[in-house]
This record gives C-alpha cells, sequence and structure tokens, in this order.
C-alpha cells in the first residue's frame, strides 16, 4: 500500500521550481502587525516557561512577520500576544547566523549614549530622536530555553533596547520630547478618525 501522507506530498510538488524554493518561508505564518493604540502595546509582558516545538515554531514565525514588514526587531506584543520574546536581525534576513532570539531579556550592563532616530513597525511612517546605549549586555534565553549573554554596540544595541522597552509595555514615543510625542499623537489620531491607522 503506498503512503498516502508520502504519496499526497508528491502529487502538490509538480509546482514551478522558483515556488519550491521559497517553499520554508512559504510554510511560515505572517503576523499583522498590532499598531499604536492597541493597549496590548503597552502592557507589560509574561515570562516565557514552555521551550517547546511550539514557542520554536512561533520564532521563526516572528522572524518571517519581521521580514515581511522589513524591521530589524519585533516584539511578541507587536503581534498581539503577552510574552516576554522578541527577535532581531540587524540584517534583515540577508545572513541567517544574525537572526537572535532574546527570550525573557534583561539587560545587564549598558555604557555610553548615542541619539540615534528610530522608528517601530507599529507605529509605521513616525521617526525620532531617541538616546540609548551605545553598549549593552543582555542576558536572555534563546528558542531552546538554553541561557546565554550577549553583547552588542550601536545599532543592534538600539534594537535590544527597544525590543526589551517593548516586552515591558514601552514604546519609543515615551523616550521623546512631549512637544514631538504629542505631534506624532495628534497625527495618528487624525489617521484614525480618516480610517487610515
Ligand atoms: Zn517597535
Amino acid at each position: 500500500m503506498p503512503d498516502k501522507s508520502t504519496s499526497s506530498e508528491v502529487a502538490t510538488s509538480p509546482a514551478p521550481a522558483s515556488i519550491d524554493a521559497s517553499a520554508a518561508v512559504a510554510s511560515r505564518k505572517i503576523y499583522p502587525i498590532v499598531k499604536y493604540g492597541d493597549p496590548i502595546l503597552e502592557k507589560p509582558t509574561v515570562a516565557v516557561k514552555k521551550f517547546d516545538a511550539d514557542f520554536q515554531q512561533l520564532t521563526e514565525d516572528m522572524f518571517a512577520s519581521m521580514y515581511a514588514a522589513q524591521g530589524v526587531g519585533l516584539a511578541a506584543p507587536q503581534i498581539g500576544l503577552n510574552l516576554r520574546v522578541a527577535v532581531v536581525d540587524v540584517t534583515v534576513g540577508k545572513n541567517p547566523e544574525a537572526k537572535i532570539v532574546l527570550a525573557n531579556p534583561e539587560i545587564i550592563h549598558a555604557e555610553g549614549e548615542v541619539r540615534e532616530e528610530e522608528g517601530c513597525l507599529s507605529i509605521p511612517g513616525f521617526r525620532g530622536y531617541v538616546m540609548r546605549p551605545q553598549f549593552v549586555t543582555v542576558r536572555a534565553h534563546n528558542a531552546k530555553g538554553e541561557p546565554f549573554e550577549i553583547r552588542a554596540e550601536n545599532l543592534m544595541a538600539r534594537a535590544f533596547c527597544h525590543e526589551i522597552d517593548h516586552l515591558n509595555g514601552i514604546l519609543f514615543l515615551q523616550h521623546l520630547s512631549m512637544l514631538k510625542r504629542d505631534l506624532i499623537k495628534r497625527k495618528i489620531k487624525k489617521l484614525k478618525k480618516q480610517g487610515e491607522w
């Protein structure tokens, strides 16, 4: 008897080669990104306790969702999940070794200051200058639950701080001057009214 499950896989394979090549990506769930205004973005998250296959799948889906949105970092609240995990890849998918899962991360050391413009996938179209440490050391767990420490500088340090802020319910808007923050909030309110947010 032919194995039904394997034969059905073969039956669906006469697809063009170009689709075959992206099969691994196609099997990933692309989550819509939650936008500013949703209360989940301003709530602290709950620690990851189970580092099982479902969790590993979730982190891979988070990378896929982040790449689809052209981001360098994505935190679970941004896909509507109240969970203390974020993914970062400052190469935006160009280097598979640059993929970093930060589960239950904590900044254990910070040094220096850099003021740079940053944005957020949950606040599209708006950017602002934010002071961040130049160097940070983060302690976290990877997707398998193994503890590690990582030292980062400049853009990666900024990404780590931005994502860990997300996990604490903090958005980059909170680091801006009140004037700039209110201006952005007013513009978003207007976009909401026009149904464009
Ligand atoms: Zn963000």
